[in-house]
């Protein structure tokens, strides 16, 4: 672990946070609050670990907007962005009620006491059963279910999801917390407390670099390698690079197996996600929050 960079990427995304808390308003576009995050994150010194999820109200994750997003900023807004330096990545999410209901505040409250409580008793050691057991418990009291089938995970270099997972809820694993890097994310909703996949997100990540013929999927190609590695990254910004040519060789890179795309993550119609997410950093003997 690089915990200087790891601790400079934290510095930057709560900078961030505090400056995305403060565009997020009611009908701003949410390619415009995307585009400002991620901008303000390279001005920082880092760069975006992931595209900005912009996921609104069912939608729990992997909302990211298309290069010709239209679709304004409303409802119950989650904002999770990542930060890395150097391939030392951070990730965090807050949640925004931007229609000033009562339930919205609610449920968002619920998430925010569930990662307190979380933080106060996470340490080296500790099961994840009883990281899962806080945290649902805490969002049970709250009168919402713990969205059982998301989950915080594991990072390391250039990696944003090792094979660990914190769970939302005891799931009996019993896997003992060791010395590393997690992402914490509890998500309460008064929906089913599950998600089902969705549209394609236009978010991908780089799986294969097996070769292909076509021109503009291998100079795409080259370019993921390049500039994003194994993160994940979108169609926005290739389209950016490329023009929208690119949608075509994207398509190709997937069709080829280059490319994984991920699904929008949703729960029930009409339901309600909210998501608080810090990552720490547990050595042997003490716990750094650093996106606090
Ligand atoms: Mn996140
Ligand atoms: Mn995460």
């Amino acid at each position: 672990m690089n915990t200087e960079k790891i601790i400079k990427a934290g510095k930057i995304a709560s900078e961030v946070r505090a400056y995305a808390r403060g565009i997020v308003k009611k009908g701003v576009p949410l390619l415009e609050i995307a585009e400002s995050i991620e901008g303000k994150i390279i001005e920082l010194g880092g760069k975006p670990a992931f595209p900005v999820n912009l996921s609104r109200d069912n939608i729990a994750a992997h909302y990211t907007p298309s290069y010709d997003d239209e679709t304004l900023a409303g409802g119950l807004l989650k904002v999770d962005f990542g930060v890395h330096v150097d391939g030392w990545t951070v990730d965090n999410a807050f949640s925004v009620d931007l229609d000033g209901d009562e339930n919205n505040g609610k449920l968002i409250e619920a998430s925010e006491k569930a990662i307190e409580s979380v933080l106060k008793l996470i340490k080296n050691g500790i099961s994840t059963n009883d990281v899962g057991e806080v945290i649902s418990s805490e969002i049970e009291s709250s009168g919402f279910s713990p969205v059982m089938n998301l989950s915080g995970h594991g990072m390391d270099e250039y990696e944003l999801h090792t094979g660990i997972s914190i769970p939302n809820v005891n799931d009996h694993r019993d896997i003992k917390i060791i010395p590393g890097l997690y992402a914490i994310e509890p998500f309460a909703t008064n929906g089913s407390g599950r998600v089902k996949d969705g549209k394609p997100s236009g978010i991908y990540e780089l799986v294969s670099n097996k070769n292909l013929r076509s021109p503009i999927a291998r100079e795409i190609l080259e370019f993921i390698e390049e500039e994003y590695d194994t993160l994940p990254f979108c169609s926005r910004w290739i389209i950016k690079k490329f023009g929208t040519r690119a949608s075509f060789g994207l398509k190709q890179l997937e069709e080829n197996g280059n490319l994984h795309q991920f699904d929008q993550l949703v729960e029930v119609p009409g339901s309600k996600v909210s998501q608080t997410e810090h990552t720490i950093l547990v050595e042997k003997d003490s716990v750094i929050i650093v996106t606090k």
